[in-house]
């Protein structure tokens, strides 16, 4: 209670606003100004006046942060907490593709680093990536690092899609026994998972949602039983929003290790010492915010 005092103190004080993603820690959560999906977080942080943005998630997500809020000190509490998905693509291996494909348009997911953002004409996250390829101006794309998302979009346009080979090891370890088993389990059970899942996990799915649209899905369902493909996080988020529902994982609960790094602790320290600043060069940041903007405007 004294930390979260402080907290609110060092942030009036410090003119600072606090963004948190659906899969942080709940006590995280509770201190925020405002949670949600990387979407969600990436227009929050292009809207906000204060002066510091204390970013509760992962790197990338923080350095979005920073690529549309320039003027702003964008604090990553903890300096590692990093996507591994984001540090699988390097830009010689994006330069390569574009080699290779001349007539192709570059999609990146926002689970990217800055530099490969730069190389894109444009970004989506899980909740608009089907939306933005369909409006982009090119019969092919180059669709990069998530090769699940990868697919789920190329099931749903025209286009042709070449993905990269890269994935997320937390919504890879979701299988398609699960599904079964939870469809026996719980037969009368909606069962939403994230696109980041493998495609036999997707197929078998009902629902497939970014994280804060599972949460609105839940709102506006009168189902009473839902089964979570993604990180743990977001289903005790759901246990607490929704009292009189049940979830349950699909298969057993899966970590984000990275999602976890931050406490209040961190949280605090960040505020009071004005740490990790997340820095970007000016080049880097200009051309990335081209890409991120197109998306803003698509969907
Ligand atoms: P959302 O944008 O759906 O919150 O997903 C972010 C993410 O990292 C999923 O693993
Ligand atoms: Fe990256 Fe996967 Fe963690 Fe999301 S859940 S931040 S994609 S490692």
């Amino acid at each position: 209670m004294e930390l979260v005092k402080e907290i609110e103190k060092l942030k009036r004080h410090k003119k600072a606003v606090i963004l948190a993603h659906n899969y942080q820690i709940m006590e995280v959560q509770h201190i925020a100004d405002y949670v949600g999906d990387s979407l969600g977080l990436a227009r929050q942080a292009s809207k906000t006046d204060a002066r510091i943005i204390v970013f509760c998630g992962v790197k990338f997500m923080a350095e979005t942060a920073k690529i549309l809020s320039p003027d702003k000190k964008v604090l990553l509490p903890v300096k590692d907490a990093t996507c591994p998905m984001a540090d699988m693509i390097k830009p010689e291996q994006l330069l390569a593709l574009k080699e290779k494909y001349k007539n192709a348009m570059v999609c990146s997911y926002v689970n990217t680093n800055a530099d490969i953002k730069a190389l894109s004409d444009v970004c989506c996250t899980s909740a608009n990536a089907i939306q933005v390829v369909n409006s982009l101006p090119a019969d092919e794309v180059i669709f990069v690092p998530d090769k699940n998302l990868g697919h789920w979009v190329s099931i749903h346009t025209d286009k042709k899609i070449y993905s990269f080979e890269g994935y997320c090891y937390v919504h890879r370890r979701f299988k398609r026994e699960h599904i079964e088993v939870a469809r026996k389990k719980y037969p009368n059970a909606k069962i939403l998972v994230h696109p980041e899942c493998d495609p036999d996990v997707v197929e078998g799915a009902d629902e497939v949602l970014s994280t804060s649209q599972m949460i609105k899905y839940v709102k506006n369902s009168n189902h009473k039983q839902y089964i979570i493909g993604t990180e743990e996080g977001l289903i005790e988020r759901l246990k607490e929003d929704f009292p009189e529902k049940e979830f349950y994982s699909l298969g057993r609960p899966f970590m984000c290790y990275n999602m976890k790094k931050i406490t209040l602790k961190e949280v605090y320290k960040a505020l009071a010492e004005e740490i990790y600043e997340i820095k970007i060069p000016f080049e880097i940041l200009e051309k990335a915010k081209k890409a991120i903007n197109e998306m803003i405007k698509y969907g």
